[in-house]
């Protein structure tokens, strides 16, 4: 390595898409390091103006205002976020689905109101929900939504996209030793000097705990999706932000996924996918992707122990935090 010991570490907190991103880099000093941040940080607010679907005036929101019509030619940025979410559609039988704005929109008020959706509501907003008809065209970077009432909801996979687009900032900046944390979704460069890896805690059912396993990373991502932080409790019953596309409801299940993967797009969007799939289906998913691993945690119902599953490969990743920052 070259001279690591000249590398100061800086650390920088922004809330972007709702979520607190941090940014851990490893510079020369003060100023590149607050430099690079800044075009990390415009890096994810730009992403958050494009694929932003609380935002009427985002490239996603305008895309859902012409469902129905002709195709659209779109930015870069969101026709990969698209092409990215119906591949996973595709491998996950419809588990994970980025036209579930409708269904996502019925529990966002259920929440307000601390009231169910009624099954002619959640009829409705199901039939309005299909990645098949989302349609797009690599070679003229048009997407279409092919029925009136569709929206997109790409909040299952933008903050592990905007992580990775951010350490891309970093690296074309100079700066190859950083980490990039969105709330759940972590993603890391080349590790700390003299470390061989970023260690990174995961709290699985109790995120505001301390960590339970630590993993140890180097150029690549974790991500934790679960019922921990967000959720709608109506007549006892918690129902999670992740909703299953086949029936509209919120998972009530009890569990936490915690996806290692090449990239954060591919770690995010696998946790909410094997979320959605349970342990069984999910781990088999992830198992059939290059470099991702995972980690199940769930509390079967009306057990209180839970019960922990894992792809072979996880323990692997597992280490001790004594001696690393
Ligand atoms: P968080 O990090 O906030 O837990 P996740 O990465 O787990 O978020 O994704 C949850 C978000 O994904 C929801 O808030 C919603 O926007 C979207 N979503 C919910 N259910 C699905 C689904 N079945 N397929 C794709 N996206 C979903």
């Amino acid at each position: 390595r070259d001279e690591p010991e000249e590398l100061e570490r800086f650390e920088f907190l922004e809330t972007h898409m709702g979520s607190a991103f941090k940014l851990v880099v490893y510079c020369t000093g003060p100023a590149p390091a607050s430099a690079a941040a800044r075009s990390a940080f415009d890096r994810i607010a730009q992403l958050d103006a494009t694929l932003s679907d609380y935002r009427v005036d985002s490239e996603l929101s305008r895309l859902g205002d012409r469902a129905g019509g002709p195709p659209i030619p779109v930015s870069a940025d969101l026709f990969e976020v698209l092409r990215r979410s119906r591949e996973l559609s595709e491998r996950s039988d419809g588990a994970f689905d980025a036209t579930i704005n409708p269904v996502v929109k019925l529990w966002r008020r259920a929440r307000r109101n601390r009231e169910l959706p009624s099954p002619e509501q959640l009829d409705q907003a199901r039939s309005r929900v299909d990645w098949r008809r989302l349609e797009l065209d690599p070679d003229a970077r048009t997407a279409r939504l092919a029925s009136e009432g569709m929206r997109l909801d790409v909040g299952g996979i933008a903050k592990g996209y905007a992580s990775d687009a951010a350490l891309k900032v970093l690296r074309e900046a100079g700066i190859t030793r950083a980490l990039v944390a969105g709330a759940g979704d972590i993603v890391v460069g080349d590790p700390p000097p003299g470390r061989s890896g970023w260690l990174v805690g995961i709290a699985p059912l109790d995120p505001s705990g301390p960590p339970e396993r630590y993993v140890l990373l180097a150029n690549q991502a974790v991500s934790t999706s679960g019922d921990a932080e967000r959720f709608v409790e109506i007549d006892g019953v918690r129902y999670s932000h992740i909703v299953d596309p086949r029936t509209g409801l919120g998972l009530t299940s009890r569990s936490s996924v915690t996806v290692v993967a090449p990239d954060g797009t591919t770690s995010d969007s696998l946790a909410t996918a094997a979320s959605v799939l349970g342990p069984d289906r999910g781990l088999h998913l992830i198992e059939q992707i290059e470099g991702a691993e995972a980690l199940f945690v769930s509390i079967p119902d009306g057990a209180d122990a839970p019960e922990v599953a894992s792809t072979p490969g996880f323990d692997a990743l597992l280490a001790e935090p004594e001696g690393e920052p």
